[in-house]
């Protein structure tokens, strides 16, 4: 009887499946059909999107085409998303109101804006996830800043936020407005900026006018700016949420044994320690007594370690561990063609670690493309 496996979500340990698939289509395992669930047919490529916030990329650069690689590889495509699993009868119940079968079911759907971390940042501020829905935005943020620069108007943005993604953007943003009167505001709650290489991203910041306040928690959000724990009022035109992420409630609601913070608990092999035909992995999963970082870097290495066990478990064969890398290489953008990067302990920044940053992000993206798939017909 034909086995059912479903990719809950397109992120950065399913694209490489759905790659791997690629070279098995049209028929990538014996009597298994395979299904792909994600809500947008392009998977943004978040590493790259601080580049096209800045000018450096065109979109179609930064994004993976979901249904021709998905056709490629012999997968339906199902462009929605899933509100439930309903584990007695086997099914994910999507928003569009259809339900879809599965005998394995593998889940990588990232995390959520934790948007209920401050009063009115859902309603009042542009959240930098999903990636979709900030984009839409920027597109529009520019229309209004390039006409308030032209009225003679300075346009004051706060970012809510200052982990590695709310630090590239608000960077990104200063670059790529840097002629239009911008002035930029990051709230950090934390008294330093992220990872070892905090005072070289507040030098940076200085040297580029944003503004950084440090161990300055918000309280709350309003039309007039943002109101900052200590009573002062940062006044902005603009509010962009970049408060870090959380979990989505679902896992957890449908009956998935999750970590303390709800994240989707999985053993060393990327299976649920609850439901055995259940895997995840990448932001949306912690992998028990290993823990590690949520970031692009290790939901990318966790892409062949599950491809390898979705397999196995199809063909009933031992599953193999996984022991992700203890330390990753982070690399962060600083929105003019520049970049510092880390390892551990160690840091560098120059032109030269960015131009190091676009060789790897368009390596990665490359593996996608339509061309790409297109080369190895
Ligand atoms: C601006 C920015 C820059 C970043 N830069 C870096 C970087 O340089 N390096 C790095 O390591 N990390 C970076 N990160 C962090 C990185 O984006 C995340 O850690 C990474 O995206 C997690 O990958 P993932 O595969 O778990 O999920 P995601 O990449 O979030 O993919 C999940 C997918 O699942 C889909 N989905 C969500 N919910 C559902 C649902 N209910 N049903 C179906 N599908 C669903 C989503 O639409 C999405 O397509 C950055 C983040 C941001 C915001």
């Amino acid at each position: 009887m034909t086995q059912k496996l479903v990719l809950l979500g397109a992120g950065h340990a399913h694209v490489h499946v759905l790659k791997s698939l690629t070279l098995l289509a049209p028929q990538p395992f014996d009597e298994v059909a395979v299904t792909l669930i994600s809500p947008y047919a392009r998977q943004v490529y978040s590493g790259m999107l601080p580049g096209w916030v800045a000018g450096h990329y065109t979109l179609d650069e930064c994004v993976i085409p979901l249904q021709p690689l998905a056709a490629k590889a012999g997968v339906a495509f199902h462009q929605t998303a899933a509100s439930t699993i309903d584990f007695s009868n086997n099914v994910i119940r999507c928003e569009d109101g259809h339900t879809v079968p599965f005998d394995l079911l593998s889940i990588d759907t990232g995390p959520v804006a934790n948007l209920s971390i401050v009063a009115g940042l859902a309603e009042q501020a542009i959240p930098i996830r999903p990636i979709e829905v900030f984009i839409e935005s920027v597109e529009k943020l520019a229309g209004i800043i390039t006409l308030r620069h032209q009225r003679g108007a300075r346009t004051r943005v706060a970012f809510v936020g200052a982990g590695a993604g709310g630090v590239e953007l608000a960077l990104a943003m200063q670059h790529r407005f840097r002629d239009q009167n911008l002035g930029v505001t990051l709230i950090s709650a934390a008294d330093t900026l992220p990872g070892n290489v905090g005072p070289r991203l507040a030098r940076i910041m200085r040297e580029r006018g944003i503004a950084v306040l440090a161990g300055q928690a918000a309280s709350g959000v309003s039309s007039a700016g943002v109101q900052l724990v200590s009573g002062a009022v940062v006044d902005a035109d603009i509010v962009i949420a970049a408060p870090g992420t959380s979990a989505a409630a679902w896992p957890r609601q449908s009956g998935l044994v999750t970590d303390k913070d709800g994240f989707i608990l999985v053993n060393d092999k990327l299976q649920s320690v609850s439901h055995a035909n259940v895997f995840a992995a990448g932001d949306c999963a912690t992998i028990e007594h290993q823990p590690r970082p949520r970031s692009g870097v290790y939901a990318v290495k966790a892409g062949p370690p599950l491809d390898d066990n979705l397999r196995r478990f199809l063909r009933g064969e031992p599953l193999r561990r996984y022991v992700p890398p203890s330390r990753s290489l982070n690399l962060i953008s600083a929105g003019n063609k520049y970049a510092i990067g880390s390892w551990g302990s160690l840091g560098w920044e120059g032109s030269w670690v960015w131009q190091w940053k676009d060789a790897i992000d368009r390596r990665f993206i490359g593996k996608y493309s339509i061309d790409e798939a297109r080369k190895e017909k």
